[in-house]
């Protein structure tokens, strides 16, 4: 996700459903990015991102390149206009099916940024994993898990409909016959 992000060449990113602040630790490490900001809705998990990256304790300096959000998704923000790059990890699969499609125009029509990464479960790779009963997801509160197909056909439509290109990227091992544990997409406004 990081590689994924720097080779955008972006300097102003946005972590949207950032949990509890691992990907923003890495990218506070980067000299690349001069402003990042974390999202979630979830107040719980911005305090423990706060204590994680010891926001309160941070030199003035790094202070000022970082700002923790609480807000959804699925909700315009102003706050979020104006980034060069958004990653999206791990959170399209917890929004009810029926948000999906608020949380397209939040992001691809209202905050815009050149750069796009997302990434999701594959569900074809559950059956390497022995632990996971058949037929269940990996996480209790996950929505759904879908396959490459499934995750294909929806980036490509959000892509066609909001004027992005998109590729896609293995993340994990990839196994020949069910692919990577975890899918992503990377998007690029073509205007
Ligand atoms: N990106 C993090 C967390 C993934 S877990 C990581 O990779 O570790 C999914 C996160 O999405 C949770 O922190 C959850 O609070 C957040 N989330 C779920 N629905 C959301 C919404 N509507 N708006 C913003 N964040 C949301």
């Amino acid at each position: 996700m990081l590689a994924a992000l720097k080779s955008t060449g972006a300097a102003r990113v946005l972590d949207l459903g950032c949990g509890e602040g691992k990907l923003l630790q890495a990218l506070l490490r980067e000299k690349q990015f001069t402003e990042i900001a974390g999202l979630d809705v979830s107040h719980r998990a911005l305090e423990i991102a706060r204590d994680r990256l010891h926001y309160d304790r941070l030199p003035p300096a790094q202070k000022e390149r970082l700002r923790l959000l609480h807000g959804s998704l699925i909700y315009r923000d102003q706050r979020l206009a104006g980034f060069d790059a958004a990653a999206v990890v791990e959170v399209i699969e917890h929004l009810d099916a029926a948000r999906l499609a608020a949380f397209e125009r939040v992001l691809f029509a209202c905050a815009q940024p050149k750069h796009i990464v997302i990434t999701t479960p594959n569900r074809e790779y559950n059956v390497k994993w022995e632990t996971l009963p058949a037929g269940k997801f990996r996480h209790c509160d996950h929505r759904f898990e879908w396959t490459r197909a499934e995750f294909h056909s929806w980036a490509n439509g959000v892509a066609a409909r909001f004027g992005y290109n998109v590729r896609f990227l293995p993340v994990g091992p990839e196994d020949p016959a069910v692919g990577s544990p975890t899918q992503m997409g990377v998007f690029e406004r073509i205007k």
